[in-house]
């Protein structure tokens, strides 16, 4: 064997940062701050301790700058000269749970920082992530980044570290694995002994694996410092490998190696697609999809608030606008990137999973405060301004809609009782009325002392990406219908609840097909967990509670003509925590009330129910379950950027396994089963565990979790699980304990997903409306900023573009074949070019009638930048 041919172990030296996980962000910060001092000097005294890899992502060097800014200049020369290799993530997030644009976000923030300080690492790093999504090798290459370092969750299939990756649009990266981990050689050992016995297990393991001579070796762990005395062990090294080098690398150098070596044998390499979700050879930890619920929901509003509504609209009222106020549109873009960077930081892994100790989640709590209050205010403003312009002297309200359209639903605003008269109905520029009713009263503007009311509207075809006006009209209220008992009706459905136990039943009045009614829904099903904050394990002796305690009350509480609600009360009697042996659930029972609220709209083809639960019990697992009366082996749930089809059940599996495998999936805004006549689909906010079961009878039942409740951050005695995830702390706010709200809906539909999955965004992000007591009249009644069309085209991003005033625009596309998308932005503008994931690389983007035209694979995301005119 030549020098040239000889195996070459790659070491790379690096820490894994969790920003917070078993201390909070503080006191890992001051950690950080030793551990970067080190550091710095090591690279400094030490030429032959060559590279450090910053763990991918940049917030790190951003909180050690903040606490020593004076070390910027030694940053930088080290990053120039490629020893300190920082991004392109801003933080390493969990892969599921945070959304499509947040994706983006993160990549876009990360590599904009990382070339502030010199230079950004080009290579997808996910070390820890637990598990990875399909669509990441897209998202990677929308970032002329070719390659990805991942663990978790691969799982038998892949039978070497190097293979190619295809996300659902064919976008294909070379996925280099790390078969044991990102900590598998943390520190080489200094003794001549113990460092030939530590090579000889790496090559026992690693060796067969490798489709190049080249071999990595990563070198660090969670917030390990550099090992000081690597350089003299790789010295060493060399003398013990008689037919083998050992280099000290970094990733872009272990990628450029191995795509040199490969060369068209590359194509060749093992192709593999999709999700990574299995436990065979890592702990998926898949438990955190429910953990600490509310962190899933308020992520998922931050998130639309921000790219959804947010950026949207300030875009929006900065064009209208034009050149009055450059600096307002700019300060605007400040405050939005600042709310990002908020949000992104709830990202990681150990954050808005919920695997943390408690202290932890109230600084999660405090960003999400912050990151709201910004986007309101800069939403707030810019929806009052376009209002102002849209209606006339006598003022009105706008509604506006983050979808695409013409869009009906039911949305509410605050409006003045006028001279004793309560609001009776909108009434649109063509002379339309909106039915309205009040469903609050009270509450006082300080500006304005007249009693405010909560108008309930329902508002019909509302462009999409745009805006309604309606005048209000004042009257006395007709007396409200007189309420059925037990049901609530509309054009499409007929919903009833069972005095029994509370359970819905569904007559869908529009379908021809036989078995119109669902029966059985929305029932409530608690069992027992003692698990921890990573990993569900139900009880040895477990006990089902599926029904109330006792009959539920049941009461029609609105009649129309905006809105019916039909309100179930139940109470269940739950075991109170688990025995002293945690081999069962206690005998000692809490009354927790279950209150859901069903309700129907004129014009929209849904049943959206909003549940609260008083959850005074520990140690348990509350779902609620949508028998869907159809029989299929598969499940579609949304992703990222389009939608992932799952088997139903388990895989097959043996005690080797690092954790039982689980039925419990994640979701965005949908899932859904069908048998291709007809079918269920569910969609939520911000609820993303979903498991979809299988009957005696062969029809799929779909649970949802709301609550899966644990006071430990890890265990090691569980059955699902072989070894502790992280530190045995105790986390009693991973109970759960209190009054939680929880928003899901059904929508019934005739063949499959297709049919029906713009309803699940609708109902995810709810139309908004402001009032404005006077306008000028200068927009039409009714608007939109930009027309995309087929609906299959689904926008994801809107927004002022990052380096100049030009807008940017992205979609993508949702629906399983080719589509032409067509798009156009209502609004003066100049050029327009397609751009990469980084609004960078543009080139001009086919135009016929001021239409841009673009052809989209599967699942494909486009990004259009409007350059100023
Ligand atoms: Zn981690």
């Amino acid at each position: 064997m030549t020098s040239e041919m000889k195996r070459t172990f790659v070491v790379v030296s690096h820490t894994h940062w969790d920003r917070e996980w078993y201390q909070p962000f503080e006191a890992f910060r001051a950690r950080l701050v030793a551990m970067m001092d080190r550091l710095l000097d090591l690279l400094d005294r030490d030429p032959g301790y060559r590279h450090f890899v910053l763990d991918g992502q940049t917030v790190p060097l951003d909180d050690y700058l903040d606490i020593r800014p004076d070390r910027r200049p030694d940053i930088e020369r080290l990053v120039r000269e490629g020893r300190l290799l920082i991004g392109p993530n801003y933080t390493l997030p969990d892969e599921f749970l945070i959304g499509a644009e947040a994706w983006i976000r993160n990549l876009m923030t990360g590599i904009r920082s990382a070339r502030r300080y010199g230079q950004a690492m080009m290579v997808g790093y996910s070390p820890d992530a637990f598990g990875h999504i399909a669509h990441l090798p897209a998202i990677l290459r929308g970032f002329g980044i070719d390659s990805a370092l991942i663990w978790r969750g691969v799982g038998r299939e892949a039978t070497t570290s190097e293979f190619r990756w295809a996300a659902p649009d064919g976008s294909e990266v070379l996925a280099i694995h790390f078969p044991y981990g990102y900590g598998m050689m943390p520190v080489m050992p200094a003794d001549r002994q113990a460092l030939t016995n530590a090579l000889g297990t790496v090559r026992k393991l690693l060796e067969p694996l490798a489709t190049t001579r080249f071999v990595l070796v990563p070198n660090g762990t969670d917030h390990l410092p550099a090992h000081e005395g690597l350089s003299q062990v790789i010295s060493m090294a060399n003398e013990v490998l008689e037919d083998a080098e050992m280099v000290h690398g970094n990733y872009p150098m272990l990628v450029e190696n191995i795509k040199r070596e490969l060369g068209p044998r590359l194509s060749e390499l093992p192709r593999l697609e999709g999700e990574f979700r299995d436990s065979s050879r890592s702990n998926v930890i898949a438990g955190v999809l429910s953990t600490r619920m509310w962190l899933k929901q308020r992520y998922h509003e931050c998130e639309d608030l921000l790219a959804r509504w947010a950026e949207p609209y300030a875009a929006w009222a900065h064009l209208l606008r034009a050149e009055d106020s450059p600096e307002k549109a700019r300060s605007d873009q400040g405050l939005l990137r600042h709310a990002w960077k908020l949000l992104l930081q709830n990202g990681p892994h150990d954050s808005v999973t919920g695997c943390s100790v408690d202290e932890v989640y109230e600084d999660v709590g405090n960003r999400f405060t912050h990151c709201q209050q910004i986007a309101e205010a800069v939403l707030n403003e810019a929806q009052h301004y376009i209002a102002g312009m849209a209606a006339g002297p006598g003022g009105g309200i706008a509604v506006f809609n983050s979808e695409n359209g013409p869009r009906t639903g039911f949305c509410t605003v605050r409006l003045p009782v006028q001279g004793g008269q309560l609001p009776l109905k909108l009434v649109d520029g063509a002379g339309r009325e909106a039915p309205l009713q009040v469903i609050a009263r009270g509450g006082y503007s300080p500006l304005d002392p007249r009693e405010r009311v909560t108008a309930g509207f329902a508002a019909r075809d509302v462009p999409g990406f745009g805006y309604k006006s309606y005048r209000v009209e004042y009257g006395e209220p007709e007396a409200a219908a007189p309420a059925a008992a037990t049901a609530i009706e509309n054009e499409f459905f007929r919903v009833q609840a069972s005095p029994e136990d509370g359970t819905l039943t569904v007559e869908d009045k529009r379908t021809r097909l036989r078995r119109a009614v669902l029966a059985g829904l929305n029932r409530f099903v608690d069992s027992g967990e003692r698990g921890d904050e990573y990993t569900y394990c139900p009880p040895q002796a477990d006990r089902v509670i599926d029904r109330p305690d006792a009959a539920p009350a049941i009461r029609v509480t609105e009649t129309g003509p905006a809105r019916w609600t039909l309100e179930v009360r139940q109470v269940y009697s739950l075991p109170a925590g688990l025995t002293t042996d945690r081999k069962a659930r206690s005998e000692e029972r809490v009354d927790c009330e279950i209150l859901s609220r069903v309700r129907l709209y004129p014009g929209v083809p849904r049943i959206d129910i909003e549940t609260e639960v008083e959850n005074r019990a520990q140690d348990h697992r509350l779902r609620v379950h949508f028998p869907s009366g159809v029989q299929t082996a598969r499940s579609q749930a949304e992703q990222h950027f389009g939608v992932i089809e799952r088997r139903i059940g388990l895989p097959p599996h043996d005690d080797t396994w690092f954790e039982t495998p689980v039925a419990t999936y994640p979701q965005k805004t949908f899932v859904d089963v069908s048998d291709g006549r007809r079918g269920l689909m569910l969609a939520n906010r911000g609820l993303p565990e979903y498991e979809a079961l299988e009957e005696a009878d062969g029809t799929v039942t779909v649970a949802l979790t709301l609550l899966r409740c644990v006071g430990w951050l890890s265990r090691q005695d569980l059955d699902t699980r072989r070894a502790h995830a992280g530190p045995g702390m105790y986390t009693p706010g991973a109970q759960m304990l209190g009054r939680w709200t929880f928003h899901y809906s059904l929508i019934p539909h005739e063949g499959g997903w297709q049919s029906c999955w713009p309803e699940a965004h609708r109902f995810a992000r709810p139309l908004r409306a402001v009032r404005t007591s006077r306008g000028s009249g200068a927009l039409p009644p009714e608007d939109a900023l930009v027309q995309v069309e087929p609906p299959e085209a689904v926008l994801s991003a809107l927004k002022p573009a990052e380096e100049n005033d030009g807008i940017v625009l992205r979609v993508y596309n949702i629906a399983p074949g080719r589509l032409d998308a067509r798009l156009r932005l209502h609004a003066p503008h100049g050029a327009v070019h397609l751009v990469d994931l980084n609004e960078e690389s543009p080139h001009p983007a086919q135009t016929q009638d001021s239409t841009v035209h673009i052809p989209l694979r599967t699942n494909e995301i486009v990004t259009l930048k409007f350059e100023e005119s």
